[in-house]
This record gives structure tokens, C-alpha cells and sequence, in this order.
């Protein structure tokens, strides 16, 4: 693969640039209210802060040549709602998914106990396994567990057992547990370093419907390539285009939550959509409909990452989470820090990284983006 594709399909080629520069905003971290905000304080005894990234040298995924500047006040700043105990969270299925990209990945459906919706994992890389799904469950058979996903390797035509690929080595080491045949060592594997992290919620407008009204559907696909493209691979497009890319070799996990339009739903997106057209910015448009600047919560984010082994209980090394948003870092590490952030690795859209030459611009997305610094705290450099 000689280049990153440009958007969700890489038959999708960058869009003419049109790109009108956007002024009068202030990105630097100094002037950033942040800074005073009670997450901040609260974070401060990790490693990430808002100066880390500028000091430390740590992935910025470059800033854009056309980086705006200025000053926005900021005047509506929205912070993710912080909860106060972790959902209850079971993997009920995965599969393997190959992907148009060659790569492949296993998606995790995941139910709990404080909404109906199901909320999904996409994991890459072989070292991350949900412990709630790998729970031997009573009475049921091997097949059943291969069913839901519970397999260790690859499922072949005849494979007996959920542990062993090969029939040969069964009865070896196991034990019968449950009716199913146990063999814990098989999936004793973990991650060797932090492995990257993306917690992204649903965008049916930007990741199905093409919208250029925000930069979502970029962003998982981003998110996607960084975790499952070849090192060798990103060091030679990110040398083509002068930037740093993350290790991604212990793999990495998006989680994907179903908080439509920042947990306002479909319906009342499409309004606010209408309210931007009449003139609002996105916050004022939620405004407007009564509805939070920003609805969203990530407590089940946090509960499916423990569950996956990327808790403090189980993985000494901590996650690199993909963000702009410096409030996210906090919340997603949950009421009782189950997680640990060592490390924000920033998305800049790709139309910024090089100069109009990839990705998409539109006047909606750069309104968008703007507003989401000057009023959601995002930090986009
Ligand atoms: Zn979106």
C-alpha cells in the first residue's frame, strides 16, 4: 500500500481543496481553558497534561502548514459526564472481520446493564482478548463456544475444539470445566506496551451518509489504519509526508459506542443540522433544542477496556488514547482511574496533515472543527 486512502473507501480520492483558512483561532495550550477545568486538575497525577504533547515530542501527528490562528472566546465549553461506579459489560459474540484494507480484525458485541443498545469493540492485533466472552459458560459445548467467538487461533472446516487448533494436542494439558475443555495458558498472551485506544462514538451522517458536516467517518478510518497497517508501512507514509507515526504493535481497539449525534440521537442531529444551516454553530444548535452541548458519557467505554485486559488489573502498561478532546483522556479512565491513559496521541485531519492533498475539506467541517476548539476544548495540532 503506497498511500493512505483518503476517506471510508480507498477508491475515494481527496476532494478538490477548497479550503478557505480558518482565522481567528487560538490553539495554543497556554490560553487553553483546560487548564482550570476540575478534569485537568484531577489528571495531573499521570503523565498526560496539556503541555505533554507540546514538550515531550510524543506522536503530534504534525501540525497542519495552514494551522489557524487567532482568538476565539471560549465560551460553551462541554465536558463528557463523568460517572460514578462501571457498567456491567459481557461480550456476547465476536468474529473476525477481513477487511477491505487486507487487514483483519475481530469485532466484539457487548451488552450491559445501563442501556439496551449494543455497543461494539473492534480489536486488532491478537494479543487483546474479552475476559467476559473467554468465561467458560455452564453446560455449554465447544461448538457453542466457537459459535460466540470464544476460540483461541482460526476456525477451520471440522475444528472440534474452542482452545486448540490442533486436535492433536487436546486432552494434553487440559481439563474438563463447565463442559468445555479448559486450557488457560492458550490465551495468557498480552499486550507487550500500551496499545492504542480509540473511543468513538456513532456517526451515521459522517461514517455512512458521506457527510461533510463533520470529520467522524475520517477519523475511524484513520484510527483503523494506524492500528492495523504494517509498522513498515506507516514509517514509510509517514516519511513521505513528514510526520510520526505510534507503534502499533500490541495492537489496538476502537471502541465504538451508539451515541448518536454526542448522545442525542438521529433525529434531533438532523435538527440541530437545520439550525447550523439557519446560522448556529453546532453547540448552539443543541442549545437551542434544549439539549446538552455535549451528551455523551464513556463509563461503558472504560468497563469494555478493563474487559479486554486493559485495566490497571491486568496490563501494566496503560493505553495511548487517539484524541483531541483533553477531557476524554479523564473520563475514560473511569471513577476509580480502572484505566490509565499513558499517552494522547492527537487526530489531525488528514486535509491539515498535507496541505489539501488528502482527506476532505468543506466549509461545514471547518466551521465544525473550529467551533470544536473554541468551545469543546479540543486541542487539533
Ligand atoms: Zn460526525
Amino acid at each position: 500500500m503506497a498511500n493512505l486512502p483518503a476517506h471510508a473507501s480507498p477508491s475515494l480520492h481527496a476532494l478538490p481543496t477548497s479550503t478557505q483558512p480558518v482565522n481567528n483561532i487560538q490553539l495554543s495550550p497556554t490560553s487553553h481553558p483546560y487548564d482550570t477545568t476540575p478534569a485537568n486538575s484531577a489528571s495531573e497525577t499521570n503523565s498526560i497534561s496539556d503541555g505533554d504533547n507540546a514538550t515531550t515530542g510524543v506522536p503530534p501527528i504534525v501540525s497542519p502548514p495552514a494551522t489557524p490562528g487567532g482568538t476565539i472566546p471560549h465560551t460553551h465549553i462541554s465536558h463528557p459526564k463523568l460517572i460514578e461506579r462501571l457498567p456491567e459489560v459481557e461480550c456476547i459474540v465476536r468474529a473476525r472481520i477481513p477487511t477491505t484494507t487486507g487487514a483483519e480484525m475481530f469485532l466484539h458485541l457487548y451488552h450491559n446493564d445501563i442501556d439496551k443498545k449494543e455497543h461494539l469493540a473492534i480489536v486488532f492485533g491478537n494479543t487483546i482478548r474479552s475476559r467476559s466472552l473467554d468465561r467458560v459458560r455452564p453446560g455449554e459445548c465447544e461448538r457453542d463456544r466457537m459459535i460466540r467467538g470464544a476460540y483461541v487461533g482460526k476456525l477451520h472446516p471440522g475444528r472440534e475444539s474452542s482452545w486448540y487448533e490442533n486436535p492433536a494436542k487436546r486432552g494434553t494439558t487440559g481439563h474438563n470445566e463447565g463442559g468445555a475443555v479448559h486450557e488457560s495458558e492458550v490465551i495468557s498472551e498480552r499486550p507487550s506496551e500500551a496499545p492504542l485506544v480509540r473511543i468513538h462514538s456513532e456517526c451515521y451522517t459522517g461514517e455512512t451518509a458521506w457527510s461533510a458536516r463533520c470529520d467522524c467517518g475520517e477519523q475511524l478510518d484513520e484510527a483503523a489504519r494506524l492500528m492495523s497497517l504494517p509498522m513498515g508501512t506507516l514509517n514509510e507514509i509517514a516519511s513521505q509526508q513528514s510526520r510520526t507515526v505510534p507503534n502499533n504493535v500490541s495492537g489496538g481497539v476502537i471502541i465504538y459506542l451508539r451515541q448518536e449525534g454526542r448522545g442525542i440521537g438521529l433525529g434531533e442531529k438532523l435538527k440541530a443540522y437545520n439550525l447550523q444551516d439557519l446560522g448556529n454553530d453546532t453547540v448552539e444548535a443543541n442549545l437551542a433544542l434544549n439539549h446538552p452541548a455535549d451528551d455523551r458519557s464513556y463509563g461503558l467505554a472504560t468497563a469494555m477496556l478493563v474487559d479486554l485486559g486493559l485495566g490497571v488489573d491486568s496490563n501494566p502498561h496503560g493505553i495511548r488514547l487517539l484524541t483531541n478532546n483533553p477531557d476524554k483522556v479523564r473520563a475514560v479512565e473511569g471513577p476509580g482511574r480502572e484505566v490509565v491513559v499513558k499517552e494522547r496521541v492527537p487526530m489531525v485531519p488528514l486535509s491539515w496533515q498535507t496541505g489539501g492533498k488528502m482527506g476532505f475539506t468543506s466549509s461545514e467541517v471547518e466551521g465544525y472543527l473550529r467551533t470544536k476548539i473554541s468551545k469543546m476544548g479540543h486541542m487539533i495540532q
